[in-house]
Parts: structure tokens; C-alpha cells; sequence
């Protein structure tokens, strides 16, 4: 049988930088990997653990599957669904939250950053957020998770829930692993930890014009453009330097930003330049995908079929899960 793959990202807007490097390239290349089976959704239930608004949820939903199909996911070669539309998640998630301590899901670095970030919106669907995220996965027995490296510390959760799971009961789930790629942590524009969708300010979508990312590349913090490296240049993930040079690293390659590093060392970088070059070769990359986001745009019904077709596949198999696990639950 071909291992499974389940990755998703939240209805919480449009797709950017970090998404599109550090989860949607490593689900392309899986999907095009014949020896596994492929589960992308619009993970739009876990939008609702934070504060939101209704008619941006409705909104982002679709948002997120366009800029899927743009970005090159194939409904030829993936399951693209929508979370919420299998109710199984839910359900599954339930049953798992019965191996899950809530100490454990207090202490997690994600739980508590989101808890700083809404400190009015400590709720328990947020504490649930990891036992709905390994329901996501196990609910497919996903093998292969691509996703970024922020989402480690939930991978981690959904491996223990599933040795419990296996060991308990006798399920047959596979301990996922993350599927990483070279994009894996993708720094905000801000300077300050990594970007993210809901953090404004922090971040390039996959739609924006050349403008508005030279405009928002120029507002990257940097330094005076002299200065000294330690050797591996290994620094932590965030500063002036940090920031440029790996955008720098993931859109014009490793040789060009160790000319960035050299320089820095010597006669100095010229940030103007270095901005202006790399915006260039940020649109490049970008452009494709927003040609083909046009042609979808025109052509709603054929997403509309996508999506339904979608949710028949992601309900059949995660019919066949739940019916497995209520039988070795004693559920049935
Ligand atoms: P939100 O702020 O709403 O949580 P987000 O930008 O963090 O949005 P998610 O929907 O939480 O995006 O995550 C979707 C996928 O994108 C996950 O696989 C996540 O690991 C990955 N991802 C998110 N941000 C980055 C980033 N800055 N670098 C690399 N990968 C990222
Ligand atoms: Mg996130």
C-alpha cells in the first residue's frame, strides 16, 4: 500500500513566502512522488481556535484552495478538501483527546505563544489544536506531514498520541514525520520571529504585485552593512542580517548570499541594491503561480468540483479510520 500524506494550513488569508517554501513545496513534491497518496486541505476548523471574523473565514477558505491549485497542486494527483466538511476530523479528535493529558498541551511553545498573542482567548479549542491536528493526520494514517518547523512540537504530540493509540488499543497508526524542505523556517518581515499570516506586517503573499513587494522588502530591518560573522555564519534566527541574507539564500541561491556575507565582512553590503534584486527575484518565482491563479479565478465551477470531488475521497477514507477505531475502542 502507498503511504499516505496529510498536510494543511489555516483559512486565516491568503497564502504567503513562508507557506508556499516551508509546507506547499514539500506537498508538491510528494505529489508527484508515485509512491504516495496525497491529502491537502484548507485546514479552515483550526481557524476558529483563534479570534476571527466570519465573513473572512468564508472568504479565506476558497482563498486558500485557489492559491493551492496556483501553486501547482493537482486535484489529478492530490485529495484537496475542506477540513470542516469531514466531520470524522472532529470525532476522531475526540476519541484522541481521551490519551492526551491537558498538562501536556499546556507546556507546548505553540499553545502558549498563541495564549500571549489572544491573552482574552484561552480557550479549549486552542488547547485542542494539537489533538485536532494529529486527528487530521491519523485520521489518513498519514506517514509524511510537509510542514514547516514550526509545527514540529504538534508532529511530536501526534507521534505520542499514536504509539498510545497503537499501544492501548491496538491501532495500526503510523508515527508521522515531518517532511521538511530547505524553506522550513521562513523569518518574518519584521525582524522578529517567523512570518506569519496573522501577524501584520510579517509577511509577502503569493498574489502581491512587484510594488507591493518591493515596498515591503524595503521595510526589512537592517544594519549599517559592515560588520563580523562568526564562521558558519549560524546565527540565531532573527536580526538584521539574518532576515536579508536568508531571503536572499531561498530566492537567488547559496552563492549569491555568501557574496552578501563576504561583502559584509569587507567593503560592505549596499542594501538598496541588494532589495531591489532580490524583490526581482522574488516576483520571478511568483509570477507563474499568480498567471495561473488569474485563469482559475474565471473559472468557478471548476473549483467548485474540485472541492466536492475532494470531499467524497477525504470521506471515504476517514470513514473507514473511524469505523476501525470504534471497533477497537469498544465503541462498537
Ligand atoms: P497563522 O498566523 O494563522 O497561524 P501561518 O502563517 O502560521 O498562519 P499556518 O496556516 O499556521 O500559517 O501554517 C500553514 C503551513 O505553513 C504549516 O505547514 C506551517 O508550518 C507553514 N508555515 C507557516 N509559516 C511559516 C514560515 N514562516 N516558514 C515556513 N513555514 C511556515
Ligand atoms: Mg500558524
Amino acid at each position: 500500500m502507498k503511504k499516505r500524506v496529510l498536510s494543511g494550513i489555516r483559512a486565516t488569508g491568503r497564502l504567503h513566502l513562508g507557506n508556499y517554501l516551508g509546507a506547499v513545496k514539500g506537498m508538491l513534491a510528494l505529489q508527484d512522488d508515485p509512491n504516495f497518496e496525497t491529502f491537502y486541505m484548507v485546514a479552515d476548523a483550526h481557524t476558529i481556535t483563534t479570534p476571527y471574523n466570519i465573513e473572512e473565514l468564508r472568504r479565506n477558505r476558497r482563498e486558500v484552495i485557489l492559491d493551492y491549485l496556483a501553486a501547482g497542486l493537482d486535484p489529478e494527483k492530490s485529495v484537496i478538501f475542506q477540513q470542516s466538511e469531514i466531520s470524522e476530523h472532529f470525532e476522531l479528535a475526540f476519541y484522541l483527546s481521551s490519551v492526551t493529558t491537558i498538562a501536556k498541551m499546556q507546556h507546548l511553545p505553540t499553545f502558549k505563544e498563541k495564549v500571549k498573542q489572544y491573552p482574552e482567548h484561552s480557550t479549549m479549542a486552542l488547547l485542542n489544536y494539537p489533538v485536532l491536528m494529529a486527528a487530521d493526520i491519523l485520521l489518513y494514517k498519514g506517514d509524511q506531514v510537509p510542514v514547516g518547523i514550526d509545527q514540529e512540537p504538534h508532529l511530536e504530540v501526534a507521534r505520542e498520541i499514536a504509539r498510545r493509540m497503537n499501544q492501548d488499543y491496538g491501532t495500526d497508526f503510523p508515527e508521522p514525520t515531518r517532511f521538511a524542505t530547505e524553506g522550513e523556517y521562513v523569518p518574518s518581515l519584521t525582524g522578529e520571529g517567523k512570518m506569519s499570516k496573522s501577524v501584520e506586517g510579517s509577511f509577502i503573499n503569493l498574489t502581491d504585485t512587484l510594488d507591493e513587494i518591493k515596498a515591503k522588502i524595503a521595510k526589512i530591518p537592517t544594519d549599517s552593512g559592515v560588520g563580523t560573522l562568526d564562521q558558519n555564519f549560524d546565527p540565531p534566527r532573527e536580526g538584521p542580517l539574518f532576515g536579508v541574507i536568508r531571503f536572499v539564500e531561498l530566492f537567488q541561491g547559496k552563492e549569491k548570499a555568501k557574496e552578501y556575507k563576504d561583502l559584509y565582512v569587507s567593503t560592505g553590503i549596499r542594501y538598496g541594491d541588494l532589495k531591489q534584486e532580490l524583490s526581482e527575484a522574488i516576483f520571478n518565482e511568483l509570477q507563474p503561480i499568480q498567471d495561473k491563479r488569474r485563469e482559475l479565478e474565471q473559472n468557478p465551477e471548476y473549483v467548485n468540483k474540485i472541492i466536492a470531488e475532494g470531499a467524497q475521497k477525504a470521506r471515504t477514507a476517514a470513514q473507514q479510520t473511524i469505523s476501525e477505531v470504534k471497533e477497537k475502542m469498544g465503541l462498537k
